[in-house]
């Protein structure tokens, strides 16, 4: 098995809110196979698991969380003509600013909001009248129930104000996305734009 899983580890450190309990196991996948295995993982012990990404959306009880928290930690991006694909993990501002820096984006007002893609498409997050929504052209999701793989269009996502299908299926983790952008120039870049 290549995960590792910790016991007993502190959560606090890994949001942003900075409170609450520890998890009774802990492990942080990078890979499509790793959030397979730490899944399998937790059903062969007969016990939950919870999604962490960026950690910035979450309050995380006193008494801490039963079970396995699987913190999805995935950070590969690749640029294909004007399209990003990345994977969940990648964190968002991070993404803004290595678009800007290839003269892509459209999508700099999102800049500033924390967190991973993978979480902000689940919340379609936004800030200043723009939201995720606005630029995703697809997301590749795992249905941890059935196994099943599947690639949502944009109209699938069902997007929503801080919603999206994945928010209401929770069965559904978000592995990559694909975001549309477009040629920018030097003065639109992440840099002048803070959100929140
Ligand atoms: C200071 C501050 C400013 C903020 N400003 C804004 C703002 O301007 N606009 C805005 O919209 N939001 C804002 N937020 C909220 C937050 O940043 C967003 O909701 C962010 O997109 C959450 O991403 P995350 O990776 O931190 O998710 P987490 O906090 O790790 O997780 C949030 C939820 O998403 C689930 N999740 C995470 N990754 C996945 C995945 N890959 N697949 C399925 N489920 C997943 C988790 O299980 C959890 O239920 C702000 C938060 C803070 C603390």
């Amino acid at each position: 098995m290549a995960i590792e899983i910790k016991e007993n580890v502190p959560l606090a450190s890994l949001t942003t809110f900075g409170i609450g309990g520890g998890a009774k196991y802990l492990t942080e996948v990078k890979t499509d196979v790793e959030l397979r295995e730490a899944i399998i993982w937790a059903r062969d012990r007969i016990t939950s698991f919870h999604i962490l990404s960026g950690g910035s959306n979450v309050l995380i009880p006193d008494e801490g969380l039963r079970g396995l928290v699987i913190r999805i930690v995935s950070d590969s991006y690749v640029f294909n003509g004007l399209n990003l694909i990345a994977d969940a993990g990648c964190n968002l501002t991070m993404l803004i600013r290595e678009a800007g820096r290839r003269g892509l984006g459209g999508w700099e007002s999102l800049a500033g909001i924390p967190g991973s893609i993978g979480g902000a498409i689940r919340g379609n997050a936004g800030a200043f009248g723009s939201e995720l929504k606005d630029y995703t052209f697809a997301v590749r999701a795992y249905n941890h129930e059935t196994g099943e793989l599947r690639t949502f269009v944009n109209e699938a996502c069902h997007f929503a104000y801080r919603s999206s299908y994945f928010k209401q299926h929770f069965e559904w983790i978000i592995l990559n996305v694909e975001v549309a952008l477009r040629e920018i120039g030097p003065q639109e870049s992440a840099e002048g734009h803070h959100a929140a």
